[in-house]
């Protein structure tokens, strides 16, 4: 890890672009609708500068975020037949290490790493981390901004997509007046709110809800009401038709009960127990993440661990009474 965490400067960051013409886009495993909004907002944004962005994949795209992706996008799996890019673009991701298979890629390339996880290990070449900014769609649209970057009405729906998820619809704790303000820009720019809610929060699976279901049947609260959690195992995903993708905001409700500080959702995955961690006012779960090995922002956070679903439960629930 690089020992200095100073930004470069935008006009770095445009000399880094200006003179090539292929880049590859690379986001964080299981991708949520910042990470998916801000690649194709970023690729929409390069294909206006003719350039010819590759966004690499290596997980299906949930369907509530393809909205993002409309026409002309070159999207390619990761793999032996990916075209040989030099220059990657990494975004919202926090370390090397969030990038599963595709990973091994930034080794031999030259790497500019665009977040707002406070916990970002200057992993690129040249950096862009801005913590204060609530996705990193937001800090892609103050890039095109600052660098008088055309904004098409695609780049302009997938960055509203990335902010809107990231912000919850303007309701977490991250929404700042200048979200709303981009916001208000990016919809002149052609975005449809209600589209992207539709999408968001509109297509529900009904296996999925089933899948819910089963999960808060076993809401537990603990820690003087403070904590509430439940758990799905391989069993629910099994007999509801359904996979860990299916789980999108489910953490939420453990959150949203009355009085409860923090909500955590237990996931027994095939390979490990993945673990959510969402927060309403003072506790910082990107810490409790890191022990176990994640991490994340203050208020939402994760981490996988490997062991029995309720000996990790024990693990897991003990730590946090120590902390609300
Ligand atoms: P999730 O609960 O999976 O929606 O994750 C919430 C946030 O925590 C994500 O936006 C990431 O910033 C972070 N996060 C989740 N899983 C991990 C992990 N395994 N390692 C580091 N950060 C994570
Ligand atoms: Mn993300
Ligand atoms: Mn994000």
């Amino acid at each position: 890890m690089p020992e200095t965490r100073v930004n470069n400067a935008i006009a770095e960051i445009a000399d880094f672009i200006a003179p090539e013409d292929e880049f590859l886009l690379l986001g964080h495993e299981d991708a949520d609708g910042d990470c998916i909004g801000s690649l194709a907002g970023m690729a929409y944004l390069l294909q206006e500068l003719d350039k010819n962005p590759v966004i690499g994949i290596y997980q299906p795209i949930p369907e509530m975020f393809q909205l993002a992706i409309q026409d002309d996008l070159e999207i390619e799996k990761i793999s032996e037949d990916l075209p040989d890019i030099n220059r990657i673009i990494v975004l919202d991701s926090s370390g090397q290490d969030r990038l599963g298979p595709a990973a091994d890629l930034l080794d031999s390339r030259t790497v500019l790493n665009i977040d707002h996880h406070e916990d970002n290990d200057f992993f690129g070449e040249l950096n862009f981390v801005r913590p204060e900014s609530a996705a990193a769609g937001m800090i892609i649209f103050e890039l095109a901004d600052s660098l008088n970057w055309k904004i098409n009405q695609n780049a302009a729906r997938a960055l509203a997509l990335a902010i809107l998820s990231d912000t919850g619809f303007f309701r977490y704790s991250n929404t700042g007046s200048r979200a709303l303000e981009v916001v208000q820009e990016l919809m002149e720019l052609g975005a449809d709110i209600h589209k992207i809610s539709r999408s968001l929060y509109g297509q529900n699976k009904p296996e999925a809800m089933r899948l819910l279901g089963r999960g808060l049947s076993r809401i537990e609260v603990s820690g003087q009401g403070r904590i509430a959690y439940f758990y799905l195992n391989r069993e629910d995903y099994r007999i509801t038709g359904t996979s860990s993708r299916d789980n999108e905001g489910f953490v939420n409700f453990a959150r949203n009960i009355s009085g409860v500080e923090v909500g955590i959702f237990f996931s027994e995955e095939v390979d490990c127990i993945k673990v959510s961690f969402r927060s309403n006012d003072y506790l910082r779960v990107n810490d409790i993440a890191a022990s176990f090995g994640g991490g994340g922002h203050p208020r939402a956070a994760g981490c996988k661990t490997s062991g029995e679903l309720d000996k990790v439960i024990d693990r897991v629930i003990n730590e946090v009474k120590k902390h609300v």
